[in-house]
């Protein structure tokens, strides 16, 4: 039900990212995060509620919808998938897609760790063909709508409450595994699963990918953007402001510069 148009979305660190969306909405663009972003950040997402934190980091990436900037508005009434997809467009586009994620085997007395190769593009392109439909069930047609950051903060983690938003009111017990389903279906980013098989145990392995939480994890990888600032305006006697400009991507080239010319000390402490 949903298109996969890899090839069609390049995603370099320190380039802005389009991504495809879904209808009415045509495309976005994310542009790479600046240090003063991330400061911004740093303080400012801390009380968030999560649909309020992925707003903010949108906003942050100077997310453009159709040509205009975005505002809070906008971003939360895209659906869920187009939001994950843009916060992954972010990361990429501030930090670099990562090239694997580390998924643990909880099998019991396994634990066995596994880096399991991760495409960004594929999830990139994983646009939704449609926002609307109706879905046959047993208790007869039901009409339902894709399930917008702001439907996510209304429902209250309520997955029954959601499943009434995207209805327009209450769903039968027996239509709502077929609802369900349709909606996972047809936004497949709106949740993402993966799974891989676990070499030592050969159990499989499933998981949820966040991309909020992979971009807060990798905004604070090395004790976070001050520690980078303290580093880099040491070696290099940069100002503030420059650094404060400079897109998070190269930063942290030349932060792996000083740590490979001795600077391992910083790093230990990070
Ligand atoms: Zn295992």
């Amino acid at each position: 039900m949903s298109r996969h148009d890899t090839g069609a979305i390049t995603a370099a660190p320190g380039q802005r990212v389009t991504v495809p969306l879904a209808p009415p909405r045509g495309v976005a663009v994310m542009h790479p995060l600046t240090g003063g972003d991330e400061l911004d950040l740093s303080d400012a997402l801390g009380p968030l509620t999560p649909v309020a934190a992925e707003t903010a980091l949108l906003l942050a990436g100077g997310a453009e919808l159709d040509g205009q900037p975005a505002d809070g508005g906008a971003l939360d009434a895209l659906v869920a998938g187009d939001r994950n997809r843009l916060l992954l467009a972010l990361l990429c586009a501030s930090y670099g897609a990562p090239g694997h994620l580390i998924m643990t085997c909880e099998t019991e007395g396994c634990g066995a760790v596994h880096e399991v190769p991760f495409e960004a593009a594929m999830f990139l392109g994983a646009v939704p063909d449609v926002s609307d439909g109706t879905v046959e069930t047993e208790e007869g047609p039901l009409g339902l709508r894709l399930p917008t950051g702001a439907d996510i903060a209304a429902s209250g983690g309520s997955a029954a409450r959601l499943l009434a938003l995207c209805a327009g009111g209450p769903v039968a017990s027996g239509a709502v595994a077929q609802a369900e389903v349709w909606l996972a279906t047809a936004d497949p980013c709106a949740e993402i699963a993966l799974a891989a098989e676990c070499d030592a145990c050969g159990a499989a392995i499933g998981g949820r990918l966040d991309p909020l939480e992979l971009l807060r994890a990798e905004m604070g990888r090395w004790g976070g953007v001050l520690a980078e600032f303290d580093l880099l305006a040491r070696r290099y006697h940069w100002s503030e402001a420059e650094l404060l400009a400079m897109p998070a991507h190269r930063r942290r080239r030349y932060v792996r510069m000083v740590w490979a010319e001795g600077g391992a000390t910083a790093r230990g402490a990070a």
